[in-house]
């Protein structure tokens, strides 16, 4: 009973021993040497009841396999390139690839390190080893090679061939047009031999075998591409690679959808870093570990941000320089073959001039701009949104005194999506228009005010009331057309600031020698008399309009009216002519009389009977009237 206490002391003392010696008393004096190397572990080789124990991370690590322990279950799992390794400490029993393995000693945790038995790690790692007592020396030389799986991987930039197994996966590799062969003369195919599809963008498929048929040492690997591609090889333990970098395969600019536009196209989908550089301006694109193919070349630009875009190659991979007239914002959307680097259109100045009947802004820009314009009221102003475009301008802001305008400005109204915006403050005007300047990048917008803004134009709608005036074959009266086109026309003229005067307003008789005077005594600046033609013969057909030769300037406005109506209805062109009807000889201001279409004509009969012709003859005629206007 008294020598109880005495044994629990020295198994405390042991215990104790156990932790704190025994790695103090091995280190230096079992070494361990893997393929010829002499490796450094933080833990030593161990003896212990006879049995040399191995620190499994280190030695599985430079055989090629990966280790991950779960401080929950005090259990390791070592990964291999085809299935894994389990055990536990404390526990005999460990996993193969899921085969059950009875290790002759338990696997134990020595300075944090996890030791399992020398001869666990030759059957695990398929590797060769040896204790040498004599030198105290462990010796793992090189795994047995096997080729279990054969994978493909997209990794940024490059496509990635993997032979993977254990052991030392060593041979040679050979290029003959698309395809790749790989001799491994000291591995086994533990794989079913066959042909394996890879669904790459540049490797197609695999076929194995062994080197020998019927031998089971030696293993042929070939890869067939899409096309002829350069590689590297990159070896490993228990795996051999083929690189198959990306190739840059073409380099496009365009000016497209208010973007200009750089599109790199490779081969996959590629890693990619952007720098902007300054003196000189150039935009980087720094492609790693790509290659570049033949057809590439320099692309010169004619555009006023960028000037040229380059390809430099170097053994990190290609770089691809935009060299730029100016900076500007970018954006990069990456594809699955490549790049597209979006230049965002530049807007560098307004200009602002006053021109007969309106005025003209000159936007100058980086070119293609893309816009929007609204008018707005109170104030009377005209917005331009130019869709994604940057305000690059010194001055936005123009004051002008003129019949159009007191200001124009600009703004960067919007950042993503930009938007710069033109405002014109309006004093008035009547239409605006877009061109293309004459200088690159240049557009040009009209603002023309109304010619008749403030006139007083006299309109005579011939006959009325008990004098129809020429009656068509199916009934139509003249006095009816020639007044709803004359209404017509006085509703455009007083959309576009004039006043107008109607002879007549409604279907009422007034003598034809009246009317002269009635314009005289109304002062209007001009009078234009509608009327519709007739005639015995029906295929005579065509628009007229007359003036009075030594009239008070009509000739000008007939002139104006016959240009218009001729242009817009396009009838037979009857002319220009002279006459002496008393509406236009007697009257004292610039006068003219009007034919439109001929009612005895089939074909401009039906065309009179229309209200939207009608519309159109009146468009011509105050088109006529503007026209003539603008001129005096
Ligand atoms: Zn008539």
């Amino acid at each position: 009973m008294r020598r109880y206490p005495g044994i629990v002391c020295w198994c405390l003392f042991l215990t104790f021993l156990f932790i704190y010696t025994i790695p103090a008393q091995a280190a230096g004096t079992v070494r361990l040497i893997i393929d010829e190397q002499i490796i450094d572990s933080d833990v030593d080789p161990i003896i212990h009841n006879d049995r040399t124990m191995v620190p499994l991370r280190i030695i599985s690590e430079q055989l090629g396999a990966q280790v991950h322990w779960d401080g929950a279950t005090r259990s390791v799992r070592v990964g291999l390139p085809a299935g894994h390794i389990r055990l536990s400490i404390g526990n005999s029993t460990a996993y193969i690839h899921e085969q059950e393995y009875r290790l002759d000693a338990a696997p134990m945790i020595v300075g944090d390190r996890t030791m399992v038995p020398l001869r666990f790690i030759g059957e695990a790692l398929g590797a060769q080893v040896r204790w040498d007592a004599s030198t105290r020396t462990v010796y793992v030389t090189g795994a047995k090679a096997e080729v279990r799986q054969i994978t493909l991987q997209a990794e940024l930039g490059r496509e990635v061939v993997s032979i993977k197994g254990s052991g030392r996966i060593e041979g040679t590799v050979t290029r003959s047009a698309n395809q790749v062969s790989i001799t491994l003369p000291e591995a086994e195919l533990i794989m079913p031999e066959g042909v394996y599809p890879l669904k790459g963008s540049l490797a197609q498929s695999v076929s194995v075998q062994p080197l020998v048929p019927g031998q089971a040492k030696g293993v042929q690997a070939t890869i067939t591409l899409i096309e002829p591609t350069p590689f590297t090889i990159r070896a490993d333990r228990g795996e051999l690679s083929i690189v198959f970098p990306y190739r840059l395969e073409q380099l496009d600019y365009e000016h497209k959808s208010g973007w200009e536009t750089l599109t790199i196209s490779t081969t996959g989908q590629v890693p990619y870093t952007v720098q902007q550089l300054a003196a000189p301006d150039r935009l980087v694109i720094h492609l790693p570990g790509i290659a570049v193919g033949p057809q590439v070349d320099r692309l010169n630009i004619s555009s006023l941000l960028n000037k040229e875009v380059r390809v430099q190659d170097n053994p990190a991979g290609i770089d691809i320089v935009v060299d730029q007239n100016r900076v500007t914002k970018f954006h990069v959307d990456a594809t699955a073959t490549g790049l597209k680097i979006k230049f965002t259109p530049q807007i560098f100045g307004f200009n602002y001039e006053t021109i007969p009947g309106g005025a003209r802004v000159k936007i100058s820009s980086s070119g293609d701009l893309r816009y929007h314009v609204t008018q707005l009221k109170n104030p009377d102003r005209l917005v331009v949104d130019f869709q994604n475009t940057i305000l690059a301008c010194d001055s936005p802001t123009i004051d002008v005194d003129d019949e159009v305008t007191t200001q124009i400005r600009a703004s960067q109204f919007a950042l993503d999506p930009d938007v710069t915006r033109l405002v014109v403050e309006l004093k008035s005007y009547l239409t605006h228009k877009f061109s293309r300047g004459q200088q690159q990048g240049e557009l040009v917008l009209e603002l023309l005010t109304s010619p008749i803004l403030g006139r007083y134009i006299g309109i005579d709608a011939g006959h009325g009331g008990s004098e129809p005036g020429s009656v068509s074959p199916s009934g139509l009266r003249e006095k009816d057309i020639n007044l709803d086109i004359a209404q017509r026309v006085a509703s455009n003229l007083r959309a576009a600031g004039a006043k107008v005067f109607m002879v007549r307003e409604g279907d009422v008789n007034i003598d034809f020698r009246d009317r002269p005077e009635i314009a005289n005594r109304e002062n209007v600046d001009i009078l234009v008399s509608i009327h519709c033609n007739s005639f015995t013969d029906p295929s005579k057909r065509g628009t007229e309009v007359y003036y009075f030769r030594d009239g008070h300037g009509g000739q000008a406005l007939a002139s104006a009216l016959h240009k218009a109506l001729i242009g817009t209805l396009g009838l037979p062109d009857r002319g220009l002519r002279t006459a002496n009807y008393n509406v236009i000889r007697y009257t004292r201001m610039p006068a003219a009389l009007v034919e439109v279409a001929y009612m005895s004509n089939p074909v401009e009969e039906k065309l009179l009977a229309d209200p939207a012709f009608r519309e159109r003859a009146a468009q011509a005629i105050t088109e006529g009237i503007m026209a003539y206007f603008r001129d005096h």
